[in-house]
């Protein structure tokens, strides 16, 4: 069961989907626009969006990426646009998956079940909770915790999923591509989506690309997490 947010201009389209998800015993919110869908994700928290991208007010793109803006909440992207370029540019927005128009209930309830797996472990699914080490940085992967030098980091998702993953194979060069696949989910996708995320995340971790403490990217090959080496105090 989960909270979940329509955002669909069509009427009818709209209705069978409230339908159809109450009956799996969700609990539905529905709105015809992007600026009340907007208003929604700013104040109630919910665990999925089915954001059907033509919508009268925004292109669904923008909508997308003002709702990235100020939410993590995952999203999925409802489109009659079979464009395999549009897709994979609605994936590097922040969609975590998509449903061609016209789709059918079966299939939706497993895009949605993958996507709340992703977003929320069901306990019991999970390993017990094992702290990552590496350095200064603790990272809990049950409890979505991160501390660095006993400070709590103010990670979103990805950014989490990103190093947790790498602290999770310290001192390894990690390719792009496995990346993509293992924090994104994706088998395509490209280079800047990482890119900007990592730099997001060395942010966070205090550090620069060009004076790297924790986060090495390696030109070409890949990334790699390391405790930073002995630093000559001032
Ligand atoms: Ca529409």
């Amino acid at each position: 069961m989960a909270s979940v947010l329509v955002v669909e201009d069509d009427q009818f389209v709209r209705s069978a989907l409230i339908r159809h998800l109450t009956d799996a015993s969700h609990t539905v919110r529905s709105v015809g626009t992007a600026l009340e869908a907007l208003r929604e994700v700013a104040h109630v928290r919910f665990d999925v969006v089915i954001l059907d991208l033509g919508l009268p007010d925004l292109d669904g793109s923008e909508a997308l990426k003002m709702l990235r803006g100020i939410t993590d909440v995952p999203v999925i992207v409802a489109t009659a646009r079979d464009d395999e370029s549009e897709i994979v540019r609605l994936l590097n927005a922040g969609a975590d998956d998509y449903l061609t128009k016209p789709f059918s209930v079966e299939h939706l309830s497993a895009r949605m079940a993958a996507v709340l797996r992703r977003a929320r472990p069901v306990a019991g699914e999970v390993p017990p909770s094992t702290v990552l080490r590496v350095g200064g940085l603790a990272i809990d992967p049950l409890r979505r915790e991160a501390e660095l030098d006993g400070v709590r980091l103010d990670l979103t998702r990805r950014e989490f999923d990103l190093l947790a993953f790498l602290a999770g194979r310290p001192g390894v060069v990690v390719a792009r591509r496995d990346l993509l696949a293992e924090v994104w989910q994706q088998s395509y996708g490209d280079d800047q989506t990482i890119d900007v995320h990592l730099s997001w995340l060395r942010r966070k971790l205090g550090e620069t690309a060009a004076k790297p403490r924790y986060l090495h990217t390696l030109r070409g090959v890949g990334v790699k997490l390391e405790p930073p080496r002995a630093e000559t105090s001032p």
